[in-house]
Order: structure tokens, then C-alpha cells, then sequence
């Protein structure tokens, strides 16, 4: 099978690439190396150029077909999508409209979006499932959504079929160590709670405990990368058996305060990690919990991961790694 990654330097689709590689697939990597790693490419062939390039990406399609096409690179920060929308829409929506139009172009069907659980905006209810209103708060949302509602229309007008994965809050690394998170900056909780107990950062600073959660810390559903891979797999499955267009929401269920991951952190570092009290971060919802079970139901889609201490040790070994020193 011959699959393109778009955006498979980054984390989720450098992951994705090896383990399409581990199944015996041909990858092809479509990166701009803005914030991925080429070194993080760790099988298949990788095509440096921008989504931007609407005769690059007539070259990457006229030269090979494509069995199906995945989609992970989109600017990421909630914070920055505030103050620089302009840049959220195009790279978000605007680029992935010239990758859509070449796939109809080159009559390529398949396509699999990474979409995220800021489409759902505050949560009605939790654990939220996939029928949820949808009232992203922030641009980085918005685009998102609005890229799922293009390829409503683009199934409907093409035949294009797609399946969107809405990641509640990604976490960890290769349990083999050689792969994990590299963003720069970095903003992720998980990995900026490891730098402090690496004495990379000093401390962390929880972003408000005055939300109407049990400790007044935010909670959120951590699900480890390889999980998101394997599902991503079984989207493949399930797009060539039965060639529908469909929407999944992607988490453990289980949710976690920043408090209790401080907790864990703690527990699998040995470290003492330093903690200020900062403000509230604009446009955080106060809990975000997915309901999995259509994945589940659908997909056969189990996570492996759902302990947030395997998840945390993964984070930590790799960032040990990175350090050069052990965890
Ligand atoms: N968070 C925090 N301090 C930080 C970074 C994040 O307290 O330095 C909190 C953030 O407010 C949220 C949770 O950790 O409640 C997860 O944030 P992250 O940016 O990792 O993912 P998000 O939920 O925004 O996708």
C-alpha cells in the first residue's frame, strides 16, 4: 500500500511513519521542515516542500499513486491562532484545500485528517462524544472545523471520502526511544512537566486552580501517539472495506488534572518538580474527556495505553534521552 504522510516530521506523523514502515507500507513524507525534523523520518522517502506549492504538489502526485493520503501538518498553537489568525487559515485551511484539490485532481479517494477536540469548543456534557455541538473558541479550533466541513462538500461533489480523528490531548513517545516530542517552543504540558523535573526549566507553572474541577486545575484525556497510530490504521481498514466517510473522537476516557500529572510525573521521575501558580491560559476549557466508544464500536479500536504512567515514562525516557541522562 502506498501511503502519503503529509506533515511526517513532526511528532504524531513521524510516529505514524514508522509504524506504516513496521506494517510493510510504502510511505512517502511530504514535510516543509517548518517545525518538523528530518531525522525524525524514519523510513520511506521524504519530499521537502510547502502545501503552499500547487506545482510541487502536481509533481508529488504525477509522479506515484497514492492508496490513501494522511494529514497532520497544521500550525498547533491555540495562544498563537488567537493573535495571528491570517497564518492559522491559510497554513490550516487554505493549504489543505490545494491538498485536497490535487487528490481530486489525481483521483486519489482516501484521506485521513487529524482533527483535534478543540472543535468542540466548552463542553455541554462529558465525556464528550462525537455528536457533541461543535463551538471551536479559538481560530486553531475554527480551522479545523472548518476543514471537516470542506470535506463534507468534497464527498459529497468528489466522492472524496475522509476520516477525521479528533485527538483529545496526545502524549508520550516511542516505547522504543526513538522517537518523541521536539516542538520549539514547546507548550505541551507533559513534556514542559518533564524539562522541569530535567532541571531543563526550572519549574512549571500550572495555568490556573480556580476551575470548578475537585483540585481547581483544568482536567484533560491524555492518549499516547502510538495509540493515535493504531487507530489511524484501522481508519485505513475501514476506509478500504467500507469506503465511508466518518468522524472519531480519540481519547482514554479517563481524565486527568494538571494537578494529578504533576502527581504521576513526580512518581515516575523520582524528581521533585518545581511548581508556580500562574493565571488562567485564554481559551482553556475547564475539562475535556472524550467518549471513545464509537471508535471503539467501529473501528475495533482499543487504546494500549491506558495507564498515564506508561504514558509519562515513554515522555521521560525519550526525554532522558535527549538530556543524556538516564531516567
Ligand atoms: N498547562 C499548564 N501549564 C503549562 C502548559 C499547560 O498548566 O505550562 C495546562 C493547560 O492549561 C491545560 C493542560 O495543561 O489545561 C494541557 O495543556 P496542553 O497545552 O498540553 O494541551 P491542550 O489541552 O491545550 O491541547
Amino acid at each position: 500500500m502506498n501511503v502519503l504522510v503529509v506533515g511526517g516530521a513532526g511528532y504524531i506523523g513521524s510516529h505514524m511513519v514508522k509504524y506504516l514502515g513496521n506494517q510493510g507500507c510504502s510511505v512517502t513524507v511530504l514535510d516543509n521542515l517548518s517545525s518538523g525534523h528530518r531525522d525524525a523520518v524514519l523510513c520511506g522517502e521524504l519530499l521537502v516542500g510547502d502545501l503552499a506549492d500547487c506545482d510541487f504538489l502536481d509533481q508529488v502526485f504525477e509522479k506515484q499513486s497514492f492508496d490513501v493520503v494522511m494529514h497532520f501538518a497544521s500550525s498547533i498553537m491555540v495562544g498563537e491562532s488567537v493573535v495571528k489568525p491570517s497564518l492559522y487559515y491559510r497554513n490550516n485551511v487554505t493549504h489543505t484545500q490545494n491538498l485536497l484539490d490535487a487528490m481530486v485532481k489525481y483521483d486519489v479517494q482516501h484521506f485521513i485528517f487529524s482533527s483535534t477536540a478543540a472543535i468542540f469548543g466548552e463542553p455541554e456534557y462529558t465525556p464528550i462524544d462525537e455528536l457533541h455541538p461543535k463551538c471551536p473558541m479559538n481560530p486553531y479550533g475554527r480551522s479545523k472545523w472548518m476543514v471537516e466541513q470542506i470535506l463534507e462538500d468534497y464527498d459529497r461533489a468528489y466522492g472524496l471520502k475522509s476520516i477525521c480523528l479528533r485527538y483529545f490531548n496526545a502524549a508520550g513517545a516511542d516505547p522504543e526511544c526513538e522517537l518523541g516530542e521536539r516542538h520549539d517552543p514547546e507548550t505541551h504540558l507533559i513534556p514542559l512537566v518533564l524539562q522541569a523535573a530535567s532541571g531543563k526549566r526550572d519549574a512549571i507553572t500550572v495555568f490556573g486552580r480556580d476551575y470548578d474541577t475537585e483540585d481547581g486545575t483544568c482536567i484533560r484525556d491524555y492518549i499516547h501517539v502510538n495509540d493515535l497510530c493504531s487507530a489511524h490504521w484501522l481508519a485505513i481498514q475501514s476506509l478500504k472495506s467500507r469506503g465511508e466517510s466518518q468522524r472519531f473522537n480519540l481519547g482514554n476516557g479517563n481524565g486527568f488534572s494538571v494537578q494529578q500529572l504533576i502527581d504521576v510525573c513526580r512518581e515516575v521521575t523520582g524528581k521533585d518538580i518545581q511548581v508556580i501558580d500562574g493565571e488562567r491560559r485564554e481559551g482553556d476549557p475547564a475539562a475535556l474527556v472524550a467518549d471513545a466508544s464509537r471508535a471503539q464500536l467501529e473501528l475495533g479500536w482499543t487504546p494500549k495505553f491506558d495507564d498515564l504512567s506508561a504514558i509519562v515514562s515513554h515522555a521521560w525516557a525519550w526525554e532522558s534521552k535527549d538530556c543524556g541522562h538516564v531516567g
